[in-house]
């Protein structure tokens, strides 16, 4: 039988039923798993004994195991979990001064292929589906406690899985889920063809972030293979739909490469790409990749670039690192953990 997580928890007293035991067992489960933090049907010492042991046989609650953790000297957590193929993804819980936020992956490995990131070197293996994203969730609370806010910006893109991440936004949202406020999401893509429009039709205000990285196509097709086919244009048109959808400023987020899209002019010509557009500037400066080339821009190059677009009236954040002694970038732990002979290089 498949994961309940695969199936939203309102439908779950419906379940409990074609099981053939008392609806509301289901809705006291989901209660268990959702709010009350259980990860094994044995904790929900107020369901029969019984149906516990049913259950536990049937469609055990946590199916991911833990192969790999490392924790950063300023409490970011990074976990790798093997799936029941032994596909292997992580996930991050990561400290704040407001609360901790954890960082969920989509996919297993990438197929867009952006060059400054380890998830892409490998191409994409197949997408997680709902359960094994809410999985991260429950392990990742399980190892740290209670979190305040997800963003799903880990291994993979949700643009092209979105039946799986809009239906684990929807048991994260949900008060019979883990009742979080859309503003406590923040959902990142690239932007490939459908999603962004997709998204907007959905109707949940979650934050956005939309992956840029470039300010204009030829750097951006170098830069973000994976949606060449796509250009600047019509992409921040879709995401300047999805806030006159969702009322929400979207995020614009730009990881700064040295020597290749931190320049004093790429700066001006973003400003101009995003001027009046209501979206807020994210600048990531790179976390350094041993199998890349790409290194992290001074910080005088960082902050100079940031400062040029504040002046042409952007909000701007030029974001710290959390975790960068400890496998801080996307797919490092991952990479670690993987024998060479399974590292793929075509999708
Ligand atoms: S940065 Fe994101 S979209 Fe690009 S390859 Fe990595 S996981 Fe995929």
């Amino acid at each position: 039988m498949e994961s309940l997580l695969e199936s939203h928890p309102s439908a779950w007293p419906e379940i409990f039923k074609e099981l053939g035991v008392p609806s509301f067992h289901g809705k006291i489960a989901a209660r268990w798993v959702f709010q009350r933090g259980a990860t094994s049907w044995q904790e929900m010492t107020d369901l029969p004994a019984s149906l516990r042991e049913m259950l536990e046989a049937q469609t055990p609650l946590q199916r991911a195991r833990l192969v790999d953790k490392s924790e950063a000297r300023d409490g970011a957590v990074k976990v790798l979990l093997a799936m029941e193929d032994d596909a292997t993804v992580e996930a991050v819980g990561m400290p704040g001064t407001d609360g901790r936020t954890l960082c969920l992956s989509t996919q297993v490995g990438c197929a867009v292929k952006c060059g400054f990131c380890a998830s892409g070197m490998e191409g994409l293996s197949r997408n997680l589906t709902q359960g094994e994203i809410l999985e991260q969730v429950l392990w990742l609370r399980r190892a740290q406690g209670a979190f305040q806010r997800i963003v799903v910006m880990g291994m993979g893109e949700a643009g092209h899985n979105l039946d799986a991440v809009l239906g684990a936004l929807d048991v994260l949202l949900d008060d019979t889920g883990f009742g979080l406020s859309a503003r406590r999401i923040t959902l990142s893509t690239v932007g490939p063809k459908n999603a962004l429009p997709r998204i907007a039709a959905w109707g949940r205000p979650v934050n956005m972030a939309l992956s840029l990285h470039a300010p204009d196509d030829l750097l951006r097709q170098q830069l973000v293979p994976g949606v060449a086919n796509r250009t600047i244009a019509e992409t921040l048109a879709e995401a300047d739909e999805l806030f006159v959808a969702h009322g929400r400023e979207y995020t614009v987020e730009y990881v700064l490469l040295a020597g290749v899209n931190d320049s004093p002019e790429q700066a001006e010509a973003l400003a101009s790409l995003l001027f009046r557009r209501r979206c807020h500037v994210n600048l990531i400066p790179f976390n350094p990749v041993p199998e890349l080339d790409y290194a992290r821009p001074e910080s005088m190059v960082q902050e100079d670039f940031a400062k040029r677009l504040r002046e042409r009236g952007l909000s701007v954040t030029l974001r710290r690192s959390l975790g960068r002694e400890s496998d801080a970038a996307c797919g490092q732990l991952r990479r670690r953990s993987l024998p060479t002979d399974d590292l793929r290089t075509e999708v």
